[in-house]
């Protein structure tokens, strides 16, 4: 499970994160929903330790996450510009991570592309993980391709396949299906919540979209200026704000 204690954060004078406590069961499903500039990108990039707080605690597991490097924490997070290598194929995109999951910290550093894996390697040796996942996002055909000649469709399931393919211990989903079309947006929630289940990790999980909140996420977290205000399933978010400014959030269609 993943447990956050009282995280603080602030930019200049600004509080960003204002005492942030929550907790994810294992195998539980978070929408994290809230006006733009609320801190929720940030809330995620403190998870994955791209950025750090000013104080408070994040344990998965029961460990605690503070003193352990952003590329040692497991943890996978998706973005809404899928933020794929645009020099490698897919398959070598998906292969990062269990490259890198293989080499020690200080072998990670002179690393710029020369220890990743070709394209032969994608097919044998770590190669099996990628065909899985591949298959199972329904991506083989699109492996020996590079992002700018893939879809934007397709590109998200190579950063779905990417971000899933080491078994990471927490998901975190940043807008990751804004920029598709609505077709492609309602078929692909349903191929993200069976991930989650299959991966049976707890996932944050941020959006815009509230159908995509009330369909996907088992709890709704509001947040709102920094403040996480209400946490709940989404028919009590929708049918019972506990704050004002919380129905005043949900009332409002965008
Ligand atoms: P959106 O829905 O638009 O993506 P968000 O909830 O993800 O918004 P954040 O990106 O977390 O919002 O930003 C929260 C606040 O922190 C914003 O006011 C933003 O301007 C500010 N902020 C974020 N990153 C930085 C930074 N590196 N330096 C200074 N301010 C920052
Ligand atoms: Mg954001």
């Amino acid at each position: 499970a993943l447990s956050l204690r009282d995280l603080n954060k602030s930019f200049g004078g600004s509080v960003v994160l204002n005492g942030i406590s929550l907790d994810v069961e294992q195998d539980e499903f978070i929408a994290l929903v809230g006006p733009s500039g609320c801190g929720k990108s940030t809330l995620l990039r403190v998870l994955a330790g791209l950025d750090h707080a000013d104080s408070g605690d994040i344990f998965v597991g029961g460990r605690d996450m503070s003193p352990v490097a952003a590329a040692d924490r497991n943890i996978a997070m998706v973005f809404q510009s899928y933020a794929l290598y645009p020099h490698l194929t897919a398959g070598q995109n998906i292969a990062v991570p269990l490259a890198m999951k293989r080499l020690s910290h200080s072998q990670r550093l002179p690393l710029v592309g020369s220890l990743l894996p070709g394209q032969r390697e994608i097919r044998t040796g770590i190669a099996r993980d990628v065909r899985e996942m591949a298959a199972l996002l329904k991506i083989d055909h699109l492996l020996d391709r590079k992002p700018g000649q893939m879809s934007g469709g397709q590109r998200q399931r190579v950063a779905l396949a990417r971000a899933m393919v080491r078994q990471p211990s927490i998901f975190l989903m940043d807008e990751p299906l804004s920029n598709l079309d609505a077709n492609l947006r309602v078929h692909a929630r349903g191929e993200i919540v069976e991930l989650h289940r299959r991966a049976g990790v707890p996932t944050l999980y941020v959006t815009h979209d509230q159908a995509e909140a009330l369909s996907m996420a088992d709890r709704v977290a509001v947040m709102i200026g920094g403040n996480l205000l209400q946490l709940a399933p989404p028919d009590v978010i929708y049918n019972d704000p506990a704050h004002i400014e919380v129905a005043r959030f949900v009332g409002q269609p965008r």
